[in-house]
């Protein structure tokens, strides 16, 4: 596998950062997780603004511009001779002394990888996911806004602890006010009476790429969508609740906290909006 690393294509064995890397050492740095489907990079230009918007705002000055970054970006694809791929793009803040202080380095550092992409089992598709609420909340937006996507995700990391340690897969994480923000690492939507509803990211969270995707859907399919202040009851409640990550797609949930949301059966809406988002994802694209 070649790696695209500062500027060149290296082996797999020599695509390596410096001990002394501010992403590494204080997890400063901001990335995007994409998807390649068929030959075709799923919306790659929401993703590179997303990017440069959580460079901007941890005052980080990408050192590609756009263009250069979506040519790196294909090209990483091509020389791997992909058609189907995860691409993990990666700006770290770059090497510089061992204080936290960001302007020690003069040069952020930036790598792609594409490669396989673990997803969840076929089952989880067909039959649902159980998951539950963990104790460990979202970091406020007052503390690190959850639309930066950095490579600060120890919080994250600790609500996928405590789902798997209560035997799930994935988890509801509550902000700081007790309402439903996101996964740790997926946005969620409920449905309830016919109506799509999910946190927005003053809620804490990810604006993300799959969930602006289903906004579009939703509008496509007549679905009236909302985003609104959600709380476990709302969860409770809901006919259906599904997850949408660049990695899961539209994955169905079928309980919270081993209660059963709607029938206990995946609903029909999630499975209109995966099979619309499977259209999608193999229609559009950046051909690579
Ligand atoms: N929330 C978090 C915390 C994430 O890390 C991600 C990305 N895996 C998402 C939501 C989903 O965003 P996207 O659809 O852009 O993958």
């Amino acid at each position: 596998m070649k790696i695209f690393l500062d500027g060149k294509f290296v082996d797999e064995a020599d695509a390596k950062v410096s001990v002394f890397d501010h992403g590494l050492l204080y997890g400063d740095g901001v990335f995007e997780g994409i998807r390649l489907y068929a030959g075709n990079v799923f919306r790659l230009e929401e993703h590179l603004e997303r990017l440069e918007y959580s460079a901007k705002a941890i005052l980080l000055t990408l050192p590609m511009t756009r263009s250069e970054l979506r040519d790196a970006t294909c090209e990483t694809c091509r020389v791997n001779g992909l058609r189907d791929a995860y691409i993990r793009l990666v700006v770290t803040r770059g090497v510089g002394d061992l204080g936290l202080a960001p302007w020690s380095c003069p040069k952020p550092t930036v790598f792609i990888i594409a490669g396989k992409i673990s997803i969840y089992p076929q089952e989880y598709y067909d039959n649902g996911l159980a998951i539950v609420t963990v104790p460990t909340r979202r970091i406020g937006p007052a503390a690190l806004p959850p639309t930066v996507k950095s490579l600060n995700y120890l919080n994250n990391i600790l609500g996928k602890i405590e789902a798997r340690q209560a035997g799930a897969l994935e988890a509801i994480m509550l902000n700081d006010q007790g309402h439903v923000a996101e996964c740790t690492a997926d946005n969620v939507f409920i449905v309830h009476k016919g109506e799509l509803f999910t946190p927005s990211a003053s809620h804490g969270a990810l604006k993300g790429i799959t969930r602006g995707a289903i906004l579009d859907i939703a509008a496509e399919l007549g679905l009236p969508i909302r985003e609104a202040a959600l709380t476990r009851y709302d969860l409770w409640c809901a006919d259906e609740c599904f997850l949408t990550g660049t990695g899961a797609e539209v994955i169905p949930v079928v309980k919270l906290d081993g209660r059963e949301i709607g029938t206990g059966k995946p609903g029909p809406i999630t499975a209109r909006i995966l099979a619309a988002f499977r259209r999608r994802a193999s229609a559009e694209g950046t051909r690579i």
